[in-house]
């Protein structure tokens, strides 16, 4: 994203001065699926997209919002009860609210932003969004006072309380904490985290974006949610002198211990459960060693285990499974929740023109629309740019 496109609308739209730019990314997740309600680890990295704002303050207690992609402009006062109504502005008011709750002084100021993280696509474009919001009223606000983790938990607290949206703690964390070249692996449980290498020369990330969302992607999270607790419940009642909050509490002989009194489809989730805590331990390894191919294995395993057991993909998302591996590529699995959205490649360099001509092709043939295509570099966090 450049500087020039964001600052140009800024002086147009407003008064003609310049302000201060931050930028926030969207983030992946190379594998740890379906982890962070049973307690387990998620394993995310910032992108080379994301969020570009700049701002300047008025000296009100207005805000003056303009979404250079949306064309539209918003104006709220930033102690307004309610809020703007626009879903793009909620975010922004969301965080000034949950920044004051840290203590930051907020006035109103003038902002234009712009982003190039794909909306809904699975990347965190609204986590961009906030961490770039929390990250610049902190700076021009708050003496930069406030902590990595409270902006975090400022971006999260946002969708819950302002945008209706239940979400864990991944997005903001990979947006806030991210570094180039670096993934992270997040205990979900502790918020402890490392960072690992992540510097595949002669690999390429690569999304492949199924353009599907089915309807099923809630309710069969609830009940997917719903099997976890009902093998710890079965965990908990044989092993009473056990601490058994979630799945991460169990190993495989406790799991097979239980098989008679948890149903054929609970256990069926809970195998998976355990096995992606095995491969986000194993995926570690690999990247100390610089070994790509054995990560790349580990993310099939993860689709298979996600298609297979706990049964969140799709006809689509196996088909684009299925064209990687007729191609020869790396590694590939379904990104995010299941039921449509993005899977993740890794992709030799070699392979990537022809492998992106053929899941083309192949896709659009069979279910007449175009995948979307997003090659991604691992990169820097929040940051204010000037
Ligand atoms: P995602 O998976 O990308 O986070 P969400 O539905 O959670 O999808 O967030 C997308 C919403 O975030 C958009 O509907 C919009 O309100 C806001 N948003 C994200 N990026 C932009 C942008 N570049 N310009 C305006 N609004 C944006
Ligand atoms: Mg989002």
């Amino acid at each position: 994203m450049e500087i020039e496109h964001v600052r140009s609308r800024f002086i147009k739209h407003f008064d003609g001065k310049t302000g201060n730019i931050y930028a926030s990314p969207g983030r992946i997740n190379i594998i740890g699926e379906h982890t962070d309600y049973n307690g387990g680890f998620v394993f995310p990295g910032a992108i080379d997209k994301g969020i570009m704002c700049e701002i300047r303050p008025n000296g009100t207690n207005k805000v003056m919002a303009y979404s250079i992609d949306l064309k539209d402009r918003v104006e709220f006062d930033i102690n307004d009860e309610k809020g703007p109504k626009a879903s793009w502005a909620r975010y922004i008011y969301g965080i000034i609210q949950e920044m004051k709750k840290l203590g930051v002084d907020v006035k109103g100021f003038n902002t234009a932003f712009a982003g190039d993280v794909p909306l809904g696509a699975g990347l965190s474009s609204s986590a961009a969004l906030e961490s770039c919001f929390a990250f610049a009223l902190n700076d021009l606000f708050g003496d930069n006072k406030v902590s990595k983790w409270d902006m975090v938990l400022a971006g999260q607290a946002t969708e819950h309380n302002y945008c209706g949206v239940n979400c864990g703690i991944m997005d903001q964390f990979a947006s806030v904490f991210g570094q180039e070249g670096k993934l992270m692996r997040l205990d979900c449980r502790s918020h402890e985290f490392e960072y690992f290498p992540f510097d595949p020369k002669g690999y390429k990330l690569v999304l492949v974006d199924s353009v599907v969302k089915h309807e099923l992607a809630s309710s069969a999270y609830n009940d997917r949610r719903k099997s976890c607790e009902n093998v710890v419940a079965a965990l908990k009642n044989k092993y009473p002198d056990k601490t058994i909050e979630t799945l991460r509490d169990a190993d495989w002989d406790m799991l097979e211990s239980v098989k008679a009194d948890v149903s054929e489809e609970d256990m069926k989730r809970a195998v998976y459960v355990l096995g992606e805590k095995d491969r986000v331990l194993a995926v570690c390894e690999a990247l100390n060693a610089g070994d790509y191919e054995t990560v790349g294995q580990k993310m099939y395993e993860t689709h298979k285990g996600l298609s297979k057991d706990y049964e969140v993909s799709c006809e689509e998302l196996d088909y684009l499974n299925d064209i990687a591996k007729e191609n020869g590529v790396t590694g590939s699995r379904i990104m995010g929740g299941g039921f449509g959205g993005c899977t993740i490649n890794l992709v030799k360099d070699e392979l990537h023109d022809k492998f992106i001509e053929d899941v083309k092709a192949k896709y659009e043939a069979k279910y007449g629309k175009t995948p979307k295509i997003y090659d991604v570099v691992i990169s820097e966090g929040s940051r204010k740019i000037c």
